[in-house]
């Protein structure tokens, strides 16, 4: 039985004149992978970051498995088990990979960086950290600086970075973007694995990856989702065609 892990009730906001988020619900479920696809500037960001605690919604809610977060900080949110990656690489290039997702998981235990402490020695910090580079198939790269990694790795160090912090949820905010086609067919594999442990709200331009990732679709355009369903369904959808996907 799928169980909902993230609902978002009826959420507005605003930017000036602007309605960036039009009444929109949604939810995630245990198992699942939810891709939410939109042109540029549809508020797809906008939209995760009501979720993750940077943007405050005008109107409307959002619980992560039944607790009401729509007033909690970022920190408190991530505690709960809201995982996120960013848009922007947040990456420490000069660190090793496992340090980089070693101070993530410092950073939401102590609410700040402790530098100076011999990291490799807190086994709190090590054991989430060299389990989520295993899972993203990293545990090879994990004392190499992260600016001598390739793209894709990076991408997969953030994920292990939000994975280390043991999410109910993860949000993923255009995690292929800048990937050749190597990079995208690894994080593909890598994502789909990872479903059946935590469920996904996804923001991806790939198509070839939305399609073969997602179990629901929703499509936001101008701050409204004007269509939502499985793949096929989406695909076939002449709104979506027209708005976003073209022919
Ligand atoms: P997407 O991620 O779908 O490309 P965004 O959520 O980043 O879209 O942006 C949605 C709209 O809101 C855009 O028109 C953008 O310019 C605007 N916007 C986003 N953040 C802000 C902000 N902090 N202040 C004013 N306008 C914003
Ligand atoms: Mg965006």
């Amino acid at each position: 039985m799928s169980e909902t892990i993230l609902s978002l009730n009826h959420l507005h906001k605003q930017f000036g004149a602007l309605q960036a988020t039009n009444d929109v619900s949604l939810e995630l479920q245990t198992g699942e992978i939810h891709a939410l696809i939109g042109p540029n500037g549809a508020g797809k960001s906008t939209l995760i970051g009501q979720i993750a605690g940077n943007i405050r919604p005008d109107k409307g809610s959002v619980y992560l498995s039944g607790t009401e977060i729509t007033g909690m900080s970022i920190a408190q949110r991530a505690r709960l088990g809201l995982g996120r990656s960013f848009q922007v690489s947040s990456l420490a290039e000069p660190l090793s990979v496992m340090r980089n997702v070693m101070m993530g998981v410092q950073a939401l235990q102590s609410h700040s960086f402790r530098f100076w402490k011999p990291v490799a020695q807190d086994q709190q910090l090590l054991e989430p950290a060299v389990e989520a580079l295993e899972r993203m198939q990293l545990s090879h790269r994990a004392w190499t600086p992260v600016c001598e990694l390739s793209h894709g790795e990076r991408r997969q160090v953030e994920v292990a970075c939000a994975l280390a912090l043991k999410p109910r949820a993860l949000l993923l905010d255009e995690p292929m973007a800048g990937l050749g086609p190597e990079g995208s067919a690894k994080l593909t594999e890598l994502l789909e694995a990872l479903k059946l442990e935590v469920p996904i709200l996804l923001i991806e331009h790939d198509m070839d990856a939305v399609f073969r990732l997602a179990d629901r679709i929703s499509v936001l355009v101008s701050g409204s989702v004007i269509a939502h369903g499985d793949s096929q369904t989406i695909r076939q959808d002449p709104r979506v065609r027209d708005a976003y996907l073209g022919d």
